[in-house]
């Protein structure tokens, strides 16, 4: 008898990625012959540095290329641990048996989302968003709830926007800051308001901190280190952004013991733990800090080089609704002028310039803001200036 796929009830919301259809026309287009510039992706540009390649080799010579504690290996838990206590005084207390190692911070995300909700839940996501944290939370079975940000103020939200969202099914809140996708850096005063809070209410808080290094004021202010208390919060992290290491897929997580204990468990069934030799690889970018800390601050200072080149050439059309970034690599901005009248402006845009200008882009609709469009700078010089001129001078003929 044929057997017809029908999805079960576990991904009935399930949607596919937002940003599929342009990348795959872009990819098209590239088979075509035609040269794009690609400004979509969210992962730096620049390879892995070359001190944790060669520890990474090492590791494999070494023989570590067998099962590892689901958790991750103790070292490399013992190093997260460590570098959390340094940058945060609230910190002192955490040690290896806080963390778990997962396959980049995406799992981390997951396992936190699938342990803490569940049916019935409410989780207040601040919008714009990454769009897998919606998903995450309906994969849980819980709803989340965009509350969306305030772009007088870098499309971020305030303690008292997300009190007013709450409802008595409110069990927890996702921060994201520097944000993807639009920069945004929450100050020490706003997190920690957010933080106090949530502890009043007995939400939990999931602070994705994958960008924290990747900020041009310094790093930015980590959860832990403004938090109230630290038993409803779930620290993420990761060394794919800052350590330029996307591919190795190690992320962690730092929670309260009966929430790490969880999410092991969970881990142990779902993927066990990440690659031997990515977790190796991964001891060496946070155990040899000199060089890991040397590293990170040339790729940001090129990042920030892209960034000020790309706002002179934004700086020509002040007309239009910029979030003007702090971290991370993207520039945010709203293109509802150009199609008024469209449902999803941002994607109406983006096709037009991979058309028209041969610049790929992600349109707002994947982070719940259809009217606005991510722009990545994690793109050589040359390219991000010259795919921003071409996008600023379509937004200029389409708004007439
Ligand atoms: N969190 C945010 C906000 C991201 O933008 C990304 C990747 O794009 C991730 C998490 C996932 O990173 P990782 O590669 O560590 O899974």
């Amino acid at each position: 008898m044929a057997v017809e796929f029908t999805p079960s009830s576990n991904i009935a919301l399930l949607r596919e990625s937002a940003t599929i259809a342009v990348s795959q026309r872009a990819k098209a287009l590239k088979a075509e012959g035609r040269s794009i510039i690609d400004l979509g992706a969210g992962e730096p540009d620049f390879d892995t540095p070359a001190f944790i390649r060669d520890d990474a080799k090492r590791a494999i010579d070494a023989g570590h290329t067998h099962y590892t504690a689901t958790e991750g290996i103790l070292p490399l838990r013992q190093a997260i641990a460590a570098l959390a206590r340094d940058y945060s005084p609230v910190a002192e207390s955490l040690v290896a048996q806080d963390v778990v190692v997962s396959n980049g911070s995406k799992q981390s995300l997951f396992n936190a989302c699938f342990v803490l909700f569940g049916l019935g839940d409410e989780v207040l996501v601040p919008t714009p968003a990454w769009t897998s944290y919606y998903e995450m939370v309906q994969l849980a079975r819980a709803t989340p709830i965009a509350v969306m940000g305030d772009a007088a103020n870098g499309l971020k939200v305030t303690a008292s926007m997300l009190a007013a969202a709450a409802t008595d099914r409110t069990r927890g809140v996702m921060i994201n800051s520097p944000s993807n996708p639009t920069g945004s850096v929450y100050t020490p005063d706003e997190l920690r308001e957010i933080l106090v809070l949530a502890h009043s209410l007995g939400w939990w808080v999931i602070s994705d901190e994958i960008y924290r290094r990747v900020s041009f004021d310094g790093e930015a202010v980590s959860a832990l280190q403004v938090a109230p208390a630290l038993d409803n919060l779930v620290i993420v992290d990761g060394v794919a952004k800052a350590y330029a290491m996307t591919g190795w897929r190690v992320g962690w997580s730092i929670a309260p013991r009966a929430v790490t204990k969880a999410m092991t468990a969970f881990q142990s069934h779902a993927t066990f733990h990440t690659a031997s030799i990515s977790q190796y690889a991964a001891l060496s970018a946070l155990t040899r800090r000199a060089e890991a800390d040397a590293s990170i601050a040339e790729m940001v200072a090129q990042y920030r080089v892209r960034r000020d080149a790309a706002l002179a050439v934004f700086g020509d059309y002040p007309g239009l609704p910029l979030v003007r970034p702090a971290g991370a690599f993207y520039f945010y901005f709203d293109v509802s002028a150009a199609f008024p009248l469209h449902a999803e402006p941002g994607s109406a845009f983006a096709a037009r310039l991979l058309e028209e200008k041969g610049v790929a882009v992600v349109p707002g609709a994947a982070f719940k803001t259809p009217s606005w469009v991510r722009i990545s700078y994690a793109a050589p010089e040359s390219d991000v200036v010259e795919g921003v001129g071409r996008t600023l001078t379509l937004w200029s003929e389409l708004k007439g």
